[in-house]
């Protein structure tokens, strides 16, 4: 087997493995990245982030297509869908994003090696499959990301029972899906499938949904999904899920079991170090099977690295690309880093859900006084026009100092509004500097304008 020399070897091509491997080369470092799917992109590109994303946007243009744009006055007689071509779009999406990837790779020199990519000790990494090579290089980052996570007694069969995987590609829209759990991934595949009309239930075992988020921002939400159709049952843990013929069965403690023929598991996603061999290194895992790595993304073994989801911290896309920047800058340059009291976490349902920083329940139980400030879409202007008047804008400050401290918005664009929150306690903003900055007229961040003022202040428009 031949053997090639680097100065980084970056293990994965997720958000956090090719954005790593990019900035590395054009940091001068001589790059090459193993990834054992022929596409690049991980899961983000290719069975996350963006093919749920375009089905969430088509399937809303058909939902609009079927009555909410004749408040508008456009009345469509006949609508009908086309699920096939609706796919057939998303996958067309997926791969011009993949082969993006491609593209960047060659532009900024970076070394492709298709295969799986295992440790044989410090330094090196034996890749096997089409392009097999032993791979010498002084630095390594581990980004491997994360698959679902499974869950005792569902069956997973690839098929009727599945995972978020399964759910961007159904064959037909299901009569009735259930989704076990209400994090991003039920709310927003739940969202697609209900609008292209199927009748959802999502099971959730908590009592309330999408956890880690503000509450209140949590219970809005959920008001407003289940008068789009959503059913949830909060409270329900379910202990099993079969298939029957065509159909399956949902166990939940303490219920009757429910009948319905499509059950999509979305209960997390757990790191994947899975084939890496990590035995052979000083890597350990923590008790939720991370990489364990300290500021610097360092493990304990000199020269790797870890970064993604495979180590501590949300599992999103853009920290992935924000630790793989602030990696390979420490390796190239000696500094780096990332401020993960700034960032924003969106779910893409509609209206979005959007949060940045810490929620009233972190701020109370730290002791941290705050005040707050909210401000309706429904009394915004541009809202008005477009027809999208649910939900708010919420904003934390110190009590003492204004300084902003968390963000939470319901409502249109929240996914981008939430960029002028970040920004803010990215900069040390207080809730009256975002007030006194001038936001266009007529916008949907006006809302967030009026929100600053609500907080040190009042609100000039209600
Ligand atoms: P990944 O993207 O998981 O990439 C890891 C790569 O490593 C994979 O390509 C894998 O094939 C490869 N690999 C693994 N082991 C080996 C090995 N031994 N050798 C070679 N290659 C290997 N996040 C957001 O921020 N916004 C969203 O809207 C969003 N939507 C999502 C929707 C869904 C349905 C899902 C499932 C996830 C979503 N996420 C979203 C989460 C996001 O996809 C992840 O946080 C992100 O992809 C993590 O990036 P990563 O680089 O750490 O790992
Ligand atoms: P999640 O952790 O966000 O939610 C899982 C839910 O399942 C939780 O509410 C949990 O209480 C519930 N649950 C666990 N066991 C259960 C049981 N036995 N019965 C009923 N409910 C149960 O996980 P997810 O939605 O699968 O998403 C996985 C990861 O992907 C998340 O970390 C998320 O950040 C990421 N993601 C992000 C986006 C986005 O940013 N828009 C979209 C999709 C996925």
């Amino acid at each position: 087997m031949d053997t090639k020399q680097h100065d980084l070897v970056v293990i994965g091509s997720g958000p956090g493995g090719y954005v790593a491997a990019i900035r590395a080369a054009q940091l001068g470092l001589n790059t090459a990245c193993v990834e054992s799917v022929k596409e690049l992109g991980g899961t983000c590109l290719r069975i996350g982030c963006i093919p749920s994303k375009a089905l969430l946007e088509s399937s809303y243009h058909f939902h609009e297509a079927k009555g909410e744009l004749t408040q508008h006055g456009i009345d469509i007689l006949s609508v009908s869908l086309d699920l096939e071509k609706m796919l057939k779009r998303k996958d067309a999406v997926v791969k011009t994003l993949t082969k993006g990837v491609d593209g960047l790779f060659k532009k900024n020199k970076v070394t492709r090696y298709h295969g799986m990519g295992r440790i044989a000790g410090p330094g090196k990494v034996v890749v096997e499959g089409a392009d097999s090579a032993t791979l010498e290089a002084k630095h390594i980052i581990i980004a491997t990301g994360s698959v679902p996570a499974p869950l005792d007694g569902v069956e997973l069969d690839g098929g009727r029972i599945g995972t978020s995987t399964e759910a961007l590609s159904y064959p037909e829209v299901p009569e009735h899906l259930v989704v076990i759990g209400a994090g991003a991934i039920g709310l927003e595949l739940g969202s697609v499938w209900a609008r292209l009309g199927a009748k959802v239930t999502v099971l959730e075992y908590l009592d309330h949904i999408l956890p880690g988020m503000d509450r209140r921002l949590g219970k809005d939400a959920q008001r407003v999904l289940a008068k789009q159709g959503l059913e949830f049952r909060l409270g329900a843990r379910v202990t099993g899920a079969r298939a029957e013929g065509d159909m399956c069965v949902v166990e939940v403690e303490g219920a009757d079991p429910i009948a319905c023929d499509r059950v999509l598991l979305a209960v997390g996603r757990r790191p994947n170090t899975e084939g890496l061999d990590l035995e052979s290194v000083n890597v350990p895992l923590d008790t939720l099977g991370r990489i364990d790595v300290d500021d610097g993304f360092q493990t304990p073994e000199k020269g790797i690295f870890a970064i993604g989801d495979v180590i501590r911290g949300p599992m999103l896309a853009h920290k992935a690309e924000d630790e793989g920047v602030a990696c390979v800058e420490r390796i190239a340059k000696g500094y780096g880093h990332v401020n993960y009291d700034a960032i924003p976490g969106v779910v893409y349902t509609h209206p979005e859900i959007a949060s940045v920083g810490k929620t009233e329940e972190e701020l109370k139980e730290a002791g941290v006084d705050y005040s707050k400030g909210k401000f309706p879409f429904m009394a915004n202007g541009r809202a008005r026009v477009i027809g999208d008047t649910e939900g708010y804008v919420k904003i934390l400050a110190h009590a003492q100092t204004d300084r902003v401290l968390g963000v939470h918005i319901l409502g249109p664009q929240a996914g981008d509004l939430i960029a002028e929150a970040a920004m803010a306690i990215e900069f040390g903003a207080s809730s009256e500097d975002i007030a006194r900055t001038s936001h266009a007229h007529p916008s949907l961040a006006e809302v967030i304008k009026e929100a600053a003022f609500a907080t040190f202040d009042r609100a000039i428009s209600i």
